[in-house]
């Protein structure tokens, strides 16, 4: 189950202070080291990932995150790291101990309120205090998901019973993902992606965002073919019928959509990702801010993921290439990629971002809420590019939005 990409995991976050044995519980859960345990306060520098099967929950990812009470000197990029976590968990597990209940943890559950997560609080080290009815119940305030445990002498099997069944009761895997492309073709459809095979694309392999396509097509009953921007014409002639619709590479749309015949939808996956993702209609309206854009603008481009980039990369290269031609000059450019994104988005005059294939909608929504109470706009790659080659119209008509 480690290929299941994290995108579509559940993401359950371990929260709670230094030493309270966060790491501890998640190594029972896991039956193996995942994190550094020591008895030293603040040893989890880091948010650790752990993904694993977990039972009827499916495929969950675990994010080991450091205590952020204590006073060490990394102290404040463990806040940032342990708080940048709070945005892609759907259920913050806190993690405590007998009789230690307070504003840290009346904290997170606050947080967990805002992201919309839910919470299941995990009091420890039963061997050396239990957990007494008033405790339990200071803690219902909170959440009803409760359960007491000892990482050191409890019966592992039965800890991790009542622990699936929290998260369970909590709804964790219950959340069904919007259909990337199977709701835009009928079962028995007919879908052609068009994947550009130039320098840039990595050998031997689909990149995800084209994989996944591929196989929410074929999971809807559809029939996918996959050919290159070169071949879409010679193929199209050679079909029977017309298909219901054309994914492309963003790169390849302006050829892509000269190529399709007027009455065929067509689409770029960076835009299907963009609906799956986030908020298509609010991408739509954010790429309006390019028309106003002037060269003493900054723009921030944004990526999901850290990736080799190639010279003909289209967040390093390519767009910044059409917004300097856009804007008749330079223009201020900032790249940010993987869980790099900036606090002080009220600098930009646009953000553009990659469709966010290896986050999840949570994660990604959350960038989206960050530019919208700094009243940035913000809009995506297969978005920007279409307007650049003033296709953009065509693209979104298959979302009624063209
Ligand atoms: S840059 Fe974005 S869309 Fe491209 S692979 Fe990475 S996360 Fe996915």
């Amino acid at each position: 189950m480690r290929e299941v990409p994290k995108s579509i995991r559940t993401h359950i976050g371990i929260f709670g202070r230094a030493n309270v044995g966060k790491s501890s519980f998640l190594n029972m859960v896991a039956s193996q080291d995942v994190s550094i345990v020591s008895p030293i306060p603040g040893t989890t520098a880091d948010v650790v990932e752990k993904p694993m099967e977990l039972g009827a929950i499916g495929p969950v990812v675990f994010l080991d995150t450091a205590g952020v009470d204590d006073a060490t000197e990394l102290s404040e990029s463990r806040i940032k790291r342990t708080t940048a976590a709070f945005s892609r968990a759907d259920v913050f597990v806190v993690v405590t101990e007998a009789d230690c209940w307070g504003e840290y943890e009346e904290g997170l559950c606050a947080a967990a309120r805002n992201n919309g997560a839910s919470v299941v609080a995990v009091v420890n080290k039963t061997d050396v205090h239990g957990l007494t009815d008033g405790f339990r119940q200071k803690i219902s305030a909170f959440t009803p998901h409760i359960m007491a445990c000892s990482c050191v002498d409890g019966s592992r099997e039965a800890a991790l019973a009542e622990f699936k069944k929290l998260l369970s009761d909590a709804g964790a895997g219950g959340g069904a993902q919007r259909a990337l492309v199977s709701d835009l073709v009928p079962a028995g459809g007919l879908a052609v992606l068009v994947v550009p095979i130039d320098s840039g694309a990595p050998k031997g392999r689909l990149i995800l965002p084209q994989a996944q396509a591929l196989r929410d097509l074929l999971d809807g009953g559809a029939v996918a073919t996959v050919v290159r921007d070169t071949e879409l014409k010679a193929s199209l002639a050679m079909f029977s019928r017309k298909p219901d619709l054309v994914v492309c590479d963003s790169q390849a749309v302006k050829r892509v959509v000269e190529d399709t015949p007027p009455d065929v939808r067509c689409t770029t996956f960076s835009i299907l990702f963009a609906r799956q993702k986030g908020d298509l209609a609010r991408a739509f309206k954010g790429a309006k801010a390019i028309a106003g854009l002037k060269s003493s603008d900054r723009v921030l481009i944004a990526e999901a993921c850290t990736h080799h980039a190639a010279d003909s990369d289209i967040g390093r290269i390519k767009i910044p290439n059409m917004l300097r031609k856009h804007v008749g000059g330079d223009i201020h450019i900032d790249v940010f990629s993987g869980r790099d994104y900036p606090e002080d988005l009220e600098r930009y005059a646009l953000i553009i971002h990659c469709g966010a294939c290896m986050i999840t909608s949570r994660e990604m929504s959350a960038r989206i809420r960050q530019a919208v109470s700094k009243n940035v706009p913000i809009t995506n790659y297969g978005i920007a590019i279409s307007y650049f080659q003033g296709v953009l119209d065509r693209v979104m008509e298959p979302f009624g939005l063209g």
